[in-house]
């Protein structure tokens, strides 16, 4: 048996065996060849198969996507059909006699590289196309599996050593049963997807997990950041009662998830959940949850080679507002950047892409980008209640130059007479520190604001929020943050605007009595907290929550924040396992 601690990442435990999730690095390097003719005939077979599998996956996108995502793969064996790619790969094998994969490797980059540097928008796509074939035909080569996650066949704990968000889109869900990462920490993107799927996760727990073999038995315990590794019987034993007591309070607090969440003392709060498809949509109203306050729309952009098109846009938007009816849905604008990339934006490399060219800062500067996705939001709010949010506010010139945009995209629609939700509410994220010390300035502009917990802990404690080493500073219950908080809260009601919080303090039942305290009038997280902050909330004497709060902010460290609420709320320990 051995211990690994790491950083929280999603509440709750889960045993089961291992599966490492490797990214095959494809070894490409040169190496010279005596016969080009064998290399040749092994690219032949080696185009065949790949064509073979291209065929299998576009026939599975016909099914279970759609035409138009279906249609990539069609481009994708045009490509390997092109004559100028195979005749250059030929050629190259021929007289520089080097291997077939150095060869398919070198000239893709090549014939991509040109691609990308056009200015037009489907040729830089297209790049993205030829390097996702090439190294389709570089696995043949290589005889390796499609895709990491070939051999998961059984619900398995997801060990890695870290997952893009890209890489959790491909996951089947179905057979995971919680993920163990090397790094990250609990704002990390992996992090929300776990918690967004009700899925126990540690993070951070360092290099060592990589050393875990598949099918080794595993407990992840998502509360306290720990992982056993080979448990004894005792310790299985013990992990296997904890995972049947909070699976019976969850059952319990689920039982009356759909009733409202007010105070003891009537204090009337908002419990609504994050979500990013229509499927989240779904599960965030079985969990009670009263509305949207995230739609993080930036996974309808991820997994694809172009830009989703404002009709597409429309139609997901329009398919999530309708399982909420006229329940408030906040829908975000792009968030991309950080963490968070999309290859065939193709856009510069930074230095430090949290403080780079992100979210709002990026969508002001490609209208191209900007206005769809407004337009198509403001098309699928008719008939509901659209609120648009903007994530990165970091100064009033930015809202006002992106409430432009928004202003145009509506004078483009009524030329257009197409209907639009002109009433939708404008709001902002405030999570970087600039806004939340002018929030009395924003709270005049915007109908709203929505508090990200996630950036604002990294940007106010200069603690990077996907480092495990940084994740006690980063960490939200930090007393700082808490203030900030309140300085927000404070600010926008006395413009008499209300104010929410996705960040995922939010969905903390340590934190609940805390935000109760400060006034906070909305609160949103991943479906699955739904059922047990709203019991805690019923809980509460908002009243009492007050004085609560304000010594919370006089601590010093986020421990002390939580032992503090521990003792202050005894019922919360009992809750939270
Ligand atoms: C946040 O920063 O708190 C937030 C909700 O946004 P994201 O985690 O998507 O950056
Ligand atoms: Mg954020």
């Amino acid at each position: 048996m051995k211990k690994l601690n790491g950083v929280a990442a999603s509440r709750g435990i889960c045993i089961g065996p291992a599966f490492q999730f490797l990214r095959i690095e494809l070894n490409t390097e040169k190496k010279e060849i005596n016969d080009p003719q064998v290399e040749i005939e092994r690219l032949k077979a080696a185009l065949i198969t790949a064509k073979d599998q291209i065929d299998i996956i576009y026939k599975k996108a016909l099914t279970e996507a759609s035409e138009a995502d279906a249609e990539i793969f069609q481009a994708h064996k045009m490509i390997l059909d092109d004559p100028e790619l195979i005749s250059t790969i030929e050629n190259r094998i021929q007289c520089e006699k080097i291997n077939c994969e150095c060869a398919v490797s070198e000239t893709a980059n090549q014939f991509a590289a040109t691609m990308a540097a056009m200015e037009d928008e489907y040729f830089a796509a297209r790049a993205t196309d030829i390097m996702d074939v090439a190294n389709r035909v570089i696995r043949v080569l290589m005889n390796v599996a499609d895709s990491p996650t070939a051999g998961l066949k059984e619900p398995s704990i997801i060990l890695a050593d870290d997952l893009t968000p890209s890489d959790t889109v491909l996951l089947d869900k179905s057979k995971v049963l919680g993920f163990c990462i090397a790094q990250g920490s609990s704002t990390s993107h992996t992090a929300i997807l776990a918690r967004g799927l009700g899925l126990p996760a540690v993070a951070g727990v360092g290099a060592d997990v990589m050393n875990v073999l598949s099918n080794t038995s595993v407990v992840v315990d998502g509360t306290n950041g720990v992982v056993i590794i080979e448990p004894d019987e005792t310790t299985e034993k013990q992990y296997r009662q904890r995972m049947e007591t909070s699976k019976n309070i969850q059952t319990e607090a689920l039982k009356y998830a759909q009733e409202k969440a007010n105070t003891r003392d009537g204090m009337e709060v908002e419990v609504a959940a994050n979500i990013g498809n229509v499927e989240d949509a779904k599960f965030a109203v079985e969990n009670g949850a009263e509305g949207v306050g995230l739609l993080r729309t930036e996974f309808l952009y991820l997994e694809r080679n172009a830009l989703p098109t404002e009709e597409e846009q429309y139609q997901a938007y329009k398919a999530i507002m309708g399982v909420f009816g006229m329940h408030p849905v906040v829908l975000r604008t792009l968030d991309v950047g950080g963490d968070k990339e999309i290859p065939y934006l193709h856009l510069e490399k930074e230095m430090n892409p949290f403080l780079g060219e992100r979210a709002l800062r990026l969508c002001l500067n490609r209208p191209d980008i900007f206005k769809p996705q407004l337009r198509a939001a403001l098309r699928a709010g008719v008939g509901h209640n659209l609120k648009i949010m903007f994530p990165m506010v970091a100064t009033l010139t930015c809202v006002r130059a992106a409430m432009l945009v928004v202003n145009e995209c509506k004078a483009e629609l009524s030329k257009e007479n197409i209907p639009f939700a002109d009433d939708a509410e404008i709001g902002i994220m405030v999570e970087i520190p600039s806004a939340a010390v002018i929030a009395d300035q924003l709270a005049k502009e915007v109908d709203f604001f929505s508090i990200g917990t996630n950036d604002l802990s990294q940007y106010a404690m200069a603690a990077d929020r996907t480092n495990p080493k940084v994740a006690e500073l980063s960490n939200a219950f930090q007393p700082a943050v808490l203030r900030l908080i309140k300085m927000v809260i404070d600010a926008a009601h006395a413009e008499h605007k209300w104010v929410g919080m996705c960040g995922e303090l939010a969905g903390e039942p340590l934190a609940t009595p805390i935000l109760i305290g400060l006034g906070l009038d909305e609160f949103s997280m991943s479906p699955p907290f739904v059922p047990l902050v709203k019991q805690i909330i019923r809980n509460l004497n908002a009243e009492e929550m007050i004085s609560l709060a304000k010594g919370a902010l006089q601590l010093e460290t986020p421990k002390d924040v939580q032992n503090f609420v521990k003792k202050e709320v005894p019922f919360i320990t009992e809750v939270i396992s």
